[in-house]
């Protein structure tokens, strides 16, 4: 390891103060989502930060008060070496009235060896370790062979995709690491797509008329569509468990690819036959799967269960993917994410964490969900690698480890200098 770099190393132990300092002025921005809208303070933060260390900024509101920031620090011999985008989300998890905090979850609290505070793990301490390893590399005057793109976004919480955002705003790089939370580990991720399957009717029948459509002879073509929901409930259950006998990934438990049915909404009066049944369904896949894939399989599997049925044959459910927010027109997706081990963004990631901590890094994937999809929807290599453990993520009293989060400030120091100087 070359010797300015081993300074900077030490130099992370030394200041380490400072450094909780940053997370500690990062949870102050109070940034829950929902009810967002909310990160426009915090995100100028950012963006003065970068921008005092010699990024070009570029700030746009994704939703009025949650803009995205992004700073692109141009390295010296761009075209010759490795580009990097760091990516982390402003917003954190929401905090509910009945929650109770040793103090306010929005003050920080500092003790045994820990930050306690909302965003602590989730992942406002991803975020304080990555801008503190950029501002120790500034002050020690290192100037990058490649290209540093950092992102501040929005919206993760809520499926608002403010990295979808960067995506199509034209940002990439040879590789993407998002510092979510991942205790340290090098994470891929499975998928999350959300759906409504809504079964209608062509006519509106009174409540008097069921006699006529359900009894022998009663001649009225028609039905209750809460009924006719039932039959495609069970067709979604059945393919759950044909998914979980059939499919797997390493890593997972067996059955993890889930099909939730979370929420049903139907009928309108109790004069009235039921019209129309809308079932919001909420399915998990496989890092090596596509949301498009599943989608697919789903609506194939529910028509035919749908042809099955004389009167579902003629009025086929029809459905409704995804979406851009849980808040405005409840839908998101989280794209899958696959790590390829032989990458060698991913091998120089597993050679700093070896190195700086004398460890073998963890190489495998997330049990939830991060914006690390849209990397790679977009093409891009990515891994999810941060400080904290999801069980405080989203918890009372949510906290990170003051050692892990100088660990992987220098892991994440040292990546940044070596990816940096690899050559394309
Ligand atoms: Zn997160």
């Amino acid at each position: 390891m070359k010797s300015d770099l081993l300074e900077l190393l030490k130099m992370v132990n030394q200041r380490q103060d400072e450094l909780v300092d940053l997370l500690s002025h990062l949870i102050r921005y109070k940034t829950p989502a929902p009810p967002a809208r909310n990160t426009e303070d915090a995100q100028q933060f950012i963006a003065n930060f970068l921008g005092e260390r010699g990024f070009a900024i570029d700030k746009w509101d994704v939703y009025p008060g949650d803009p995205n920031v992004v700073g692109v620090l141009k390295g010296k011999r761009s075209q010759e070496y490795q580009s990097l985008i760091v990516n982390g989300h402003m917003d954190v998890a929401e905090v509910s009235e009945t929650e109770e905090w040793e103090v306010d979850p929005f003050t920080p609290v500092v003790r045994d060896g820990v930050v306690i505070g909302r965003g602590a793990s989730d992942m406002k301490g991803g975020l304080a370790g990555a801008l503190f390893a950029i501002k120790l590399l500034h002050e020690a005057g290192i100037e990058l062979p490649g290209d540093l793109t950092f992102q501040s976004v929005i919206g993760e919480e809520v499926g608002e995709a403010g990295t979808l955002e960067c995506c199509k705003r034209g940002y990439t790089a040879d590789f993407a690491l998002v510092v979510d939370t991942s205790n340290l580990q090098i994470q891929g991720q499975g998928g999350v797509i959300t759906g409504w399957v809504t079964v209608k009717s062509k006519q509106t029948h009174h409540d008097a008329t069921r006699k006529s459509m359900i009894h022998a002879g009663g001649k009225l073509y028609g039905a209750s569509a809460i009924e006719k929901m039932m039959k495609i409930m069970q067709g979604l259950q059945d393919l759950e468990r044909h998914w979980s006998v059939m499919k797997s990934y390493p890593g997972y438990d067996p059955g993890t690819n889930t099909i939730n049915p979370a929420v049903i909404e139907g009928g309108r009066h109790a004069a009235f036959i039921a019209d129309e049944c809308r079932l919001w369904i909420t399915v998990h896949f496989y890092p090596n799967e596509t949301h498009e894939q599943v989608v697919k399989e789903i609506e194939e599997h529910i028509l035919h269960v749908a042809k099955a049925d004389p009167w579902l044959r003629e009025n086929p459910p029809t459905f409704e993917w995804g979406g851009s927010s849980m808040i405005v027109d409840r839908g998101e997706i989280f794209p899958s994410l696959e790590i390829d081990p032989e990458h060698q963004a991913i091998k120089t990631l597993m050679g700093c964490h070896e190195s700086t901590l004398k460890e073998q890094p963890v190489v495998g994937v997330s049990p939830t969900v991060t914006d690390g999809g849209w990397f790679g929807d977009a093409g891009i290599p990515a891994a999810i690698y941060g400080p904290g453990e999801l069980k405080h993520a989203h918890s009372i009293n949510e906290q990170v480890s003051i050692q892990q989060l100088v660990d992987y400030t220098k892991v994440v120091l040292t990546f940044i200098y070596e990816w940096s100087h690899t050559k394309k």
